[in-house]
């Protein structure tokens, strides 16, 4: 039978992320009888408390100040630690940033192996199988695996976040592995919320096209115009940027660009596949390239002028033949106003 732990960080503040919270939804999906927490933290009781209902038989914690911070030195022994302590040959991890720099080095460390950007895990034929996508999410793929311990990192995004009841989580805590460290966090710089365009959290995602750089009716461009609408819609929503990859490329052409917009914001085959449940295009064609990038948004719109454009032939679900300054210029009144 497999010994499952369902491994964790907390964040700087002591909380856990949404993405931890959906990946215990995942793991919860395999229904182990028996199955163990682990988490690492500079605090790790009161996300062991967040969790106390969630049906673990037994919470581990790695818990010291240096584990405050992402570091590969310190995140690969305290999760080696933990491992270790459970006995697992499953381990459940979400697909964070950090858990992605650290845990294929403590699958090594451990003889087992590790797979990423899973979107699913299921029992199949009385074993854990893993769902995810290849080749740019063009083709699913279900994969078992006879080493162990096998780590499986879950994509943000493919579960619904646990909300069970909290409460008082007896936690064991685990010998704190004595590590040498060249690397001290001093600080973290981070753009302000404002400034900071992509959101996998938001509940929408604006995609700004190439259209927005075009000339217009009146045979004039409006970047300038574009871009207040698209931040001011950003900023009154919270909305997620995406851009299409011909508007992220123009910088490089030396075209007049939308500032705001970086190659991080590319949607599609040689950008990124984000999960929001809403998606609204603007000036863009729906080209299949960038819709592949949309595989995962549930509701799709799209403001185009072209009635003939992609999103019209099945891409999206509705699609609004009009002037984007226009609809965008109303939209943020709305927003601003519903304030
Ligand atoms: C190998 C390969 C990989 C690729 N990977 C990607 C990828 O990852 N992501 C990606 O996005 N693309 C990708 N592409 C490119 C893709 O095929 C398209 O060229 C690109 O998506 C087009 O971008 P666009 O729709 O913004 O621009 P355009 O095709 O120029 O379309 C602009 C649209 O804006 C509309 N418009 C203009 N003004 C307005 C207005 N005022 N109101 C409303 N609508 C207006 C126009 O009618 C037009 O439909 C790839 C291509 C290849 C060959």
């Amino acid at each position: 039978m497999e010994k499952i732990l369902f491994l964790v960080h907390t964040e700087a503040d002591g909380t856990l992320s949404k993405t931890v919270l959906e990946t215990l939804s995942a793991a919860q999906a395999l229904g182990g009888e028996e199955w163990a927490v682990g988490i690492i933290g500079g605090d790790t009781q009161p996300a062991a408390d967040q969790l106390a209902g969630c049906g673990a038989t037994q919470f581990l914690a790695a818990e010291h100040q240096a584990f405050t911070h992402s570091r590969y030195a310190t995140d690969a022994a305290a999760a080696e630690g933990l491992c270790r302590a459970s006995g697992a040959t499953l381990v459940i991890a979400p697909h964070t940033a950090r858990w992605a720099r650290a845990l294929p080095g403590v699958a090594a460390r451990l003889g087992g192996r590790v797979d990423t950007h899973a979107t699913a895990l299921a029992i199949v034929n009385a074993v854990p199988a893993v769902t995810r996508c290849f080749y740019r999410q063009r083709m699913e793929g279900i994969l078992t695996r006879s080493q162990r311990p096998w780590f499986v990192l879950v994509e943000g995004g493919a579960y619904p976040a646990y909300d069970g009841p909290g409460g008082h989580a007896p936690v064991e805590k685990i010998a704190v592995p004595n590590v040498a460290t060249r690397t001290t966090v001093t600080g973290i710089r981070a753009p302000e919320a404002e400034e900071q365009t992509i959101r996998p959290d938001a509940k929408l995602l604006f995609v700004a096209g190439a259209g927005w750089t075009k000339k217009q009716a009146d045979g004039a461009i409006h970047a300038q115009e574009a871009e207040q609408l698209i931040l001011g819609m950003l900023h009154a929503s919270q909305a997620s940027l995406g851009g299409s990859k011909s508007l992220v490329d123009l910088s490089g052409e030396g075209q007049t660009v939308l500032k705001c917009m970086t190659h991080l914001n590319q949607i599609g085959q040689t950008g990124a596949t984000p999960r929001h449940a809403k998606g609204l295009a603007t000036c863009c064609h729906g080209e299949e390239p960038h819709v592949v990038g949309w595989r995962f948004v549930t509701e799709r719109r799209a403001v185009s002028l072209d009635p003939n454009c992609g999103w019209a032939r099945g891409k999206a679900d509705v699609v609004y033949v009009a002037d984007a300054f226009e609809v965008m210029r109303h939209v943020n009144q709305m927003l601003v106003a519903g304030r």
